[in-house]
């Protein structure tokens, strides 16, 4: 008979909501959250994700605070001391979109984003993007970062990396998790300086690449054995049996994060061993626990 009463309250809220919901007869329950801790948990957060905004920071601002995309931070170019967070960390920001790493999808639900203002492709390489081709852009048409923009990153992710412990080889590029889509935060994002001089992110080890450049073994590879390669450092690709467009643009986006000095989208002995490296060095280190 309660259960009727019940029903036939909740019936009545969702029919006539103006009536309210609050039942004065029900008991209040409270949420102990002291008494019992459950040791079976972990951060919700595995990625952080960086972009570049192709705007100033007049247009960037506009664009990821009153449109249908955004980031958790943003860094302007201005030389002060602000690092500005315009979606707090336990919300959802929409800026990863379709794509995936690591074994993983939606990556807006597990990251936090991070766009720095610049322009991307200087504009007088930009004709082949508005055309709708992706063009394999050379690390001379990107615009360099300010250096106060590398400051305030170093700081914000070395912090995040931390407080959610996440793996360095899950501090990624737009790029990396969307190949096909994305070229940001492009050639002149400083992957290397950042693990080197902060200790953020990954870097292949140089011994390691040197013992991978074996022309011999690289020109024995097949195809499919060097797609593997990719897929176990965390790269989404096509098990086609030839460097089809798909499969160049995830080289292309491997370059532009490991070797943005040698963008050339096709495989070669100095790519194949920087890959090897770096599985060598962190292949099933992400920390998805
Ligand atoms: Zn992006």
């Amino acid at each position: 008979m309660a259960k009727n009463i019940t029903s036939l309250a909740l019936a009545l809220c969702l029919t006539m909501p103006m009536l309210g919901c609050v039942s004065t007869t029900e008991p209040r329950y409270v949420i102990d959250s002291d008494t019992y801790q459950a040791t079976g948990k972990s951060e919700r957060i595995k990625f952080i994700i960086l972009h570049y905004t192709v705007g100033d920071n007049e247009k960037s601002l506009k664009q990821l605070t009153t449109g249908n995309v955004s980031a958790h931070y943003l860094i302007l170019n201005d030389d002060d001391n602000k690092i500005y967070n315009l979606v707090p960390e336990s919300e959802r920001a929409w800026h990863a979109g379709n794509g995936g790493f690591a074994g993983r999808t939606i990556l807006n639900d597990t990251s936090i984003g991070i766009e720095i203002v610049n322009d991307g492709i200087k504009p007088e390489y930009r004709k082949a993007l508005k055309a709708g081709v992706q063009d394999y852009h050379p690390y001379e048409h990107y615009v360099d970062f300010e250096e106060v923009q590398i400051k305030k990153i170093a700081q914000l992710v070395q912090g995040l990396a931390l407080r959610y412990k996440i793996s360095p080889k899950d501090i990624i590029g737009h790029s990396d998790m969307a190949p096909s889509r994305k070229i940001d935060p492009g050639a002149k994002f400083p992957w290397q300086r950042l693990h080197t001089q902060y200790g953020i992110g990954a870097w292949y080890d140089e011994e390691d690449k040197q013992l991978f450049m074996k022309q011999d073994e690289f020109d024995t590879a097949t195809i499919p054995e060097i797609k593997q390669e990719f897929r176990k450092y965390g790269y989404r690709i096509n098990d086609s049996d030839d460097w089809d467009k798909a499969s160049r643009d995830v080289i292309y986006a491997f370059q532009l994060h490991f070797s943005p000095q040698h963008l050339t989208a096709t495989m070669d002995l100095e790519t194949y061993a920087i890959l090897k490296a770096l599985n060598k060095k962190y292949a099933g280190e992400d920390n998805f626990y």
